[in-house]
């Protein structure tokens, strides 16, 4: 059975006893203190907290080589070691480099106190399969449970550590196998799946790259948890995970929501990897909308009238791309009380939201317009759809209006971009109605200029908002919890 560890990493003896209390209080079998990680450390600290909550408890003092903090020690490292297997922790953790030599010693002063031994190595950089396994058989043979760590830079070598670990589980020896980095969550997700001693989750600031927080690892408790993600580069700037991890929450779902941040060329062996890593849905950002799709099974109606996917399912095997940023926006438009049968629409961009936009548009029954920085693109999606699409150039645009609604669909204004107009003023003044479909900031120049003239307008935050609601219906088969989306998404973006 995988036990929930909550690791501490305090830095005075009395915070970590707090923290440590609450951890267990809030579902942690166990806690694991990181005493490399007290300012100062001194055998009073180890007496203290193991007469506290020791049976409950890991001790660690992980070496700087492998990670660890630099505490001021009182001893040296073997003396505090023997003094921590003395003291009835539940397990104390040895490491298989920096302990060697006093490994067999420390092994039989532990087990004389009721003690367990784990035995660890920290990887400095990604080893292949077999050096794995031949890691974990060395700690297994000195310690009662063996730990690896090593770090990962993408989900090919974290399908590699799960592989082993998988196979692994099949030898019976108590072990935990990790991919540390972002890309090696989700060996952390899979810690029961599988078979590992335990789950490590941070109690508070994460103690090692990618782990999880206490508060997700006990919402997957002993459920098969499942993985869901954000595929793009780059995709730090995205949201999406917060509005996932709230749903999730709202929902007490076994998931987690990971970011896959990939180039063009591992698309395809993130998706071959699915099935290992658990993967149960994906969203797809820029630059990846068009470029996914070959790689898929099938395709939703509008993804296919598209050629573009925002929304992956995928079910043993099989690949279905959605794109439910149409959804998304023809949801905003209800929300914001628009109607636009046969009214007039100026759209300015003609990249994948664009196509997704005038898509909308169209159907509802508008006369569109399309102008965007390079025309002959502009041209060429005017000419995918069946209906008259009007192109004009972004300097033209103001003798063209008046338009019922103005869509911007460029990333022109958005954070991280020139604080500019997508559009010359002039043409904004012949909107009735200004969108942007940026939601970051939330008053963009666009939206500024609507202000200063007295436009009604809206940001693309409800369109995020729809967009990300329908996806998780599509993966989860539950009904969205939308309100408790909304604040997460409002709280990310303050
Ligand atoms: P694409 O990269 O597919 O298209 C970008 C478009 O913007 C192209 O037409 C491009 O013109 C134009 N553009 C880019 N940079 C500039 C610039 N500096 N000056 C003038 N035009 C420029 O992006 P997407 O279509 O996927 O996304 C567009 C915007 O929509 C983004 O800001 C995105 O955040 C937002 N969006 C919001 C959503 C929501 O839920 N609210 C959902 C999806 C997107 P050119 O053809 O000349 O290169």
């Amino acid at each position: 059975m995988t036990k929930l560890v909550g690791v501490i990493t305090a830095e005075t003896s009395g915070e970590a006893a707090r923290q440590a209390q609450a951890a267990l209080q809030r579902g942690a079998d166990l806690v694991e203190f990181r005493f490399d990680r007290l300012r100062d450390l001194g055998p009073a600290d180890v007496r203290s907290l193991a007469r506290s909550l020791g049976r409950r408890a890991i001790a660690t003092l992980r070496s700087p080589d492998e990670g660890g903090g630099r505490p001021r020690l009182a001893v040296t490292r073997s003396t505090f070691l023997r003094e921590a297997c003395q003291r009835g922790f539940a397990y104390v953790d040895l490491e298989l480099d920096a302990d060697s030599k006093d490994l067999g010693e420390l092994r039989a002063l532990a087990k004389r106190y009721r003690s367990r031994v784990i035995v660890s190595r920290h990887c400095r950089k990604f080893v292949g399969s077999s050096r794995i396994r031949e890691t974990l058989d060395a700690c297994a043979a000195a310690g009662d449970v063996a730990k690896v760590v090593v770090p990962v830079t993408d989900a090919r070598e974290a399908g590699e550590v799960i592989d082993v670990a998988r196979a692994y589980a099949g030898t019976g020896k108590a072990h935990v196998l990790i991919g540390v980095g972002p890309a090696g969550t989700v060996t952390r997700v899979l810690a029961r799946d599988l078979g590992f001693a335990f789950q490590y989750a941070a109690v508070g600031p994460e103690a090692a790259s990618g782990q999880l927080p206490l508060r997700t690892a006990s919402r997957l408790g002993a459920r098969d948890a499942f993985v869901l993600g954000l595929v793009g580069h780059p995709i730090q700037h995205s949201i999406s995970p917060q509005v996932h991890e709230a749903a999730l929450e709202a929902t007490d779902l076994p998931g987690v929501y990971l970011p896959f941040d990939v180039d063009a060329s591992d698309l395809e062996s993130l998706l071959d990897s699915a099935d290992r890593l658990r993967l149960r849905g994906l969203n797809v950002t820029i630059p990846h909308k068009e470029g996914i799709v070959p790689f898929l099974d099938e395709l939703d109606g509008d993804a296919e009238r598209l050629g573009a996917v925002n929304t992956i399912v995928l079910d043993r095997g099989w690949t279905k791309g959605f794109n439910t940023d149409v959804y998304g926006f023809r949801m905003s438009l209800r929300t914001l009380g628009l109607r636009l049968g046969e009214r007039r629409a100026l759209v300015i961009g003609a990249g994948g939201a664009a196509k997704a936009v005038v898509h909308v548009l169209l159907r509802e029954g508008a006369r569109v317009m399309l102008s965007n920085r390079s025309l002959a693109r502009a041209d060429a999606l005017a000419y995918s759809f069946d209906e008259r699409i009007e192109v004009v150039g972004l300097e033209e645009a103001p003798r063209r209006g008046p338009w019922d609604l103005l869509v911007n669909a460029t990333p022109v204004g958005m954070a991280g971009h020139d604080a500019a107009l997508p559009i010359p003023e002039p043409a904004i003044a012949k909107a009735s109605f200004v969108y942007d479909l940026i939601y970051n900031p939330p008053e963009t120049p666009l939206l500024q200029s609507a202000a200063r003239l007295g436009k009604p307008r809206a940001s693309g935050f409800e369109m995020l908002l729809h967009q990300a609601a329908r996806s998780f219906e599509l993966w989860t088969d539950r009904e969205p919890p939308i309100e408790a989306m909304r604040r997460a998404a409002k709280e990310s973006l303050r």
